[in-house]
């Protein structure tokens, strides 16, 4: 029905380039199977992104634990910069040779999104960040799209499913269909305050018939305390200043006494959007960029064949650690020789951010909750600047 993979076959190497496949078919017809080592960086970051969050290898994890493979990687939510391998798997080339395109293609996108993600939520701050960007992608990826958006850093998601997955209630407003059925702004919110359970924050859509400075002053004098926030989803061909027409409705709300009105904003918001429309701004609902992030261009290449350092031209060779100091932040790529180095100049002490994560197809970690992961994202960026 859609053209999407079934999950057994991406489970059996299906979803893979050909030239895989043919390389594997004269591989077996050779005899040759080397045990090999090969990492997984990115040589750069997209729209000049000085670092990236690694997500996306809890996928990962279980499709390549079926794999006679060991795997050491950096725990699912760590900044990392460019030429830092994330991810380093070793086995026999031929058990693991038809899967490079799916494993990549689980970090290269999970990344990208809540890397988007993590951005925009620390331009907005304290600021509220919805992910609203499902309706943009193929429904199949919506959970994941929402998932990686949560763990960057969104504060809710909206799509049903993806709440679940993420573990949290899904957020959102109204849609302008709802008052376009009922016929005004006004009848909308009155019916959703009468019809949906209390819980849930009143929250109007203003932008549907009227200017929004008048219907502002509407569904705060129908619903008065009751009524939590307005969202702003004016179109582009009314938008002019949107910072200005927020903050003449906010003008009017407060010489009425409506000040405890939040405002949220939806519609085409970028990073640049952000900082301007902060002053005036409680919420933002995010849709296209951060669904539609940039990937990382994460590539998979063999470092080490049956145990001597190989890498192919402009690859470093070698199994390497990324040691980051615990006290200062400092960080280095070394070779992963089992040497010691572990003391800073600072006096602190280097710790190897690559951990084993799989032998030989065993699970040697607990995977995190999305909810953990993402306390550990923002503060990690919480120290980065953009
Ligand atoms: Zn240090």
């Amino acid at each position: 029905m859609f053209l999407t993979a079934d999950p057994n076959e991406i489970l059996e190497g299906k979803i893979t380039d050909v030239y895989f496949e043919r390389a594997l078919t004269i591989l077996k017809a050779k005899n040759v199977n080397p045990v090999v080592k090969a990492e997984f960086i990115a040589k750069g970051l997209p729209k000049g992104w000085p670092w990236a969050l690694f997500t996306g290898i809890g996928e990962a994890i279980d499709l390549m634990q079926r794999l006679k493979i060991t795997v050491r990687a950096v725990q699912e939510g760590s900044v990392f910069y460019p030429y830092e391998p994330v991810m380093e798997i070793e086995g026999r080339y031929q058990d693991f040779c038809v899967y490079e395109t799916a494993i990549l293609g689980l970090i290269c996108q999970a990344s990208g999104i809540s890397t988007q993600a993590a951005r925009m939520k620390k331009l907005a701050g304290e600021r509220l960040v919805m992910s609203f960007g499902a309706r943009r992608m193929h429904p199949i990826l919506a959970p994941m799209i929402e998932r990686n958006a949560f763990v960057g850093g969104c504060d809710g998601v909206s799509v049903v499913k993806s709440g679940k997955v993420i573990g949290e209630d899904p957020m959102g407003t109204m849609p302008h269909a709802l008052i376009l059925c009922m016929g005004s702004t006004v009848e909308a919110i009155k019916a959703y305050d009468e019809v949906l359970d209390p819980k849930l924050k009143r929250v109007a859509l203003i932008d549907t018939l009227q200017d929004e400075k008048f219907e502002v002053l509407n569904v705060a004098q129908a619903l008065g305390e009751k009524l939590y926030a307005v969202r702003f989803d004016t179109p582009g061909s009314r938008r002019g200043n949107f910072y200005r027409i927020l903050e003449e409705a906010r003008w009017e709300l407060e010489l009425r006494g409506f000040g405890h009105i939040k405002f949220y904003v939806s519609g085409g918001i970028n990073e640049e959007d952000i900082p301007v429309l902060n002053p005036v701004v409680h919420g933002y609902g995010i849709g296209t960029s951060i669904s539609n992030a940039p990937v990382v261009d994460f590539a998979m290449d063999i470092v080490e064949v049956d145990g001597k350092p190989s890498a192919k031209r402009g690859k470093w060779s070698g199994s390497k650690s990324v040691l980051v100091c615990a006290l200062c932040g400092e960080r280095k790529i070394v070779p992963n020789n089992g040497r010691d180095e572990n003391s800073c100049s600072c006096g602190g002490v280097f710790n190897d951010s690559l951990i084993p994560v799989l032998d030989n197809g065993e699970l040697l970690v607990e995977q995190e909750t999305p909810a953990r992961i993402r306390e550990g994202v923002l503060q990690q960026v919480h120290k980065l600047t953009l």
